[in-house]
């Protein structure tokens, strides 16, 4: 495993395991089977309505809870001082965990403008021990520059939506400029057209790996954190097989030029203001 070091001294396993759209149920499986597989690093969130799973496969692994980076989220109906503390209460009770390794502001919700006092509750929780490193998720430009300039604390992470289909340059030059580390959700492309892109079969062939596992390969050598998600045991394995071979900066460049313009699959955050 790579490890990153994030602005505050953390160290982050750079491949982690996602769980997003995995029951509560299901989670108990794949996270017992990821963490048999070597994953050491879990992306799950309040929203995911599966953080008890995850917390018991943690807890039953017999795996010491310090060995495993565990991130989840707060609810964009929770944003406000009080609500995030409380919310994250809720979200370590559901956890069975005194402290989770990295906490994450979902969404900005930008109509409800309450991210800045929730960033604060998250500054107390990362000050009082219960959250090792804090951060935000699918922040814009606009977003993370008030952040920042408003707060004491600057986050750890932004994790956003980001594969060749939609690589966002330029949010990436902004967190690397801010001294933060960007994560990329839906790393795979949430599985779709892109894993038949010719450019990364024939990558993969001649090395002997997958096209997922050349995409994977493409997130760490851009220097982010990666969390892909499979309930497939197989997959569970094939995903986790990625540091064994190296593309070349060629080969690098050939994924980043899949990019296109109408690339996002998820929502756009700019204008993403659900709290349901
Ligand atoms: P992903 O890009 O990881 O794709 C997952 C899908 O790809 C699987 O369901 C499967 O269909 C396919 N797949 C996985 N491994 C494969 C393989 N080896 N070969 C072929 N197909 C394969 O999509 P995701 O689940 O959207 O994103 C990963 C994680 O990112 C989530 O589970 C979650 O933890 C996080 N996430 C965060 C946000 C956010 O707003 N912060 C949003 C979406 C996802």
């Amino acid at each position: 495993m790579q490890y990153i070091t994030l602005n505050d001294g953390t160290r982050i396993p750079q491949l982690g395991y996602g769980v997003w759209q995995v029951s509560d149920a299901q989670a108990f499986d794949v996270v017992t089977t990821a963490l048999e597989v070597g994953y050491r690093h879990v992306d799950t969130a309040a929203a995911y309505e599966n953080e008890g799973g995850v917390g018991r496969a943690i807890r039953d692994s017999g795996i010491p809870r310090e060995e495993v980076f565990l991130t989840t989220k707060l609810w964009n109906g929770d944003h406000g001082y009080d609500a995030t503390l409380r919310a994250f209460d809720k979200s370590l009770e559901r956890l069975g965990t005194d402290y989770v390794d990295l906490y994450l502001i979902h969404w900005p919700v930008p109509e409800q403008n309450l991210y800045v006092e929730s960033w604060r509750a998250m500054e107390k929780i990362n000050s009082d021990g219960r959250a090792r490193a804090i951060g935000v998720s699918n922040f814009t430009a606009g977003a993370l520059e008030r952040l920042v300039k408003e707060s004491q604390k600057i986050p750890a992470i932004n994790q956003i939506e980001l594969h060749p289909y939609f690589s966002q340059p330029a949010m990436r030059q902004l967190n690397e400029k801010l001294g933060i580390t960007t994560e990329d959700w839906s790393p795979l492309g949430q599985g779709g057209d892109l894993l038949k892109e010719s450019v990364l079969t024939r990558i993969g062939d001649a090395k002997g790996k997958t096209a997922a596992q050349v995409v994977l390969r493409w997130h760490l050598q851009l220097g982010n954190v990666v969390i892909p998600k499979s309930v497939t045991a197989s997959r569970i394995v094939e995903n986790f097989e990625v540091f064994d071979f190296e593309l070349t900066p060629a080969e690098m460049d050939d994924i980043t030029e899949l990019r296109r313009d109408d690339g996002r699959i998820g929502p756009d955050p700019a204008h993403f203001n659900y709290v349901g």
